[in-house]
This record gives structure tokens, sequence and C-alpha cells, in this order.
């Protein structure tokens, strides 16, 4: 169902974009945009996403789009990998609500992680603000 449909401009990403709520950010150009995910899976979890295409996934998004979100999802795991040195990086991207989408603005997952610590849940424990903003200045000192 979710998998097709209209781009709902009031999506909490959008949001984002427009400074209608807070997140915290890692970078951005007048394309993309990095920032942590509130409701970690691990320590340094970001999101990537563009600032101004409407997909909503992967089979709406346009090959530029694609080809800049890739590029600064690639961006993000060096960035991550360099500052908080994690033995390994998940890179993941859902597509419609049986598949795990929340969130029906097209984005790519960076999810550090480190041996012998398990994945956490998706979308269960809400981060501090403050530890985010301190994880978010390390990884953008490494970019
Ligand atoms: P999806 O499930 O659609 O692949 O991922 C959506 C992601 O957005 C989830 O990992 C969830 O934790 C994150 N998320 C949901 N609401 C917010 C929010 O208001 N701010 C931030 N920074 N992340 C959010």
């Amino acid at each position: 169902m979710s998998l097709h449909g209209t781009y709902d401009s009031d999506n909490i990403f959008a949001k984002i974009i427009r400074g209608d709520m807070p997140a915290v950010k890692v970078f951005e150009d007048d394309q993309v945009l990095a920032f942590m995910d509130v409701f970690p899976q691990s320590r340094g979890h970001m999101l990537v996403i563009s600032k101004t295409s409407k997909a909503r996934n992967l089979l709406d998004a346009e090959a530029k789009t694609l080809g800049r979100l890739i590029g600064a999802t690639q961006k993000a795991v060096a960035a991550v990998t360099a500052a908080l040195k994690p033995d390994g990086v998940m890179v993941s991207q859902f597509n419609g609500a049986p598949a795990g989408q929340t969130v029906f603005h097209l984005h790519f997952h960076v999810i550090p992680r480190y041996e012998g610590e398990p994945l956490g849940r998706h979308g269960e424990a809400m981060a501090d603000v403050e530890d985010l903003k301190v994880l978010a200045e390390k990884i953008a000192a490494a970019l």
C-alpha cells in the first residue's frame, strides 16, 4: 500500500528540511542533508536525505537525486568511520511500510556497527539530544 502514493509535504523530514522541526545536522549543502537519527540503532546512526526531491522511496527517485544521495551517503560512512572507529557500517533503505519504512521521504540509514554490540531495535529508544550533538560534531570534524 504505502509503496505507492503521493508525497506528503508534511512528513517529518520535509519539516526538518523547512526548519519547522529541529534536527541535529552533520552536514548539508543545497541538495542533501545528513543528520542524526533521534531513535538510533547504534552510536552514530545517521540519516541522509535529499533536500529537493519529492521521492517517497527508491522507485520514485530521479537518477540525479540518487547519484547525489549515494555520494552523500558515502561521505557520511567515511566520516563516521574516521570519527567513531566502528568495526563495520551498515547502510539500509526501506521501501513501503511492510519493508519497515515509517517516514515516506526517501532516506538512507548509515548505521555504524561495533563488534559484540547487537543492533538496537528500529525506532525504539529516543536519544538524548545533547549526546547526539556531541556525536554530530565529532563526525562533522572528520569530514
Ligand atoms: P524508516 O523507518 O522510514 O526507514 O526510518 C525513519 C527513521 O527516522 C527512523 O530510524 C526513525 O528513528 C527516524 N526518525 C523518526 N522521526 C524522527 C525525527 O523527528 N527526527 C529524527 N532525527 N529522526 C527521526
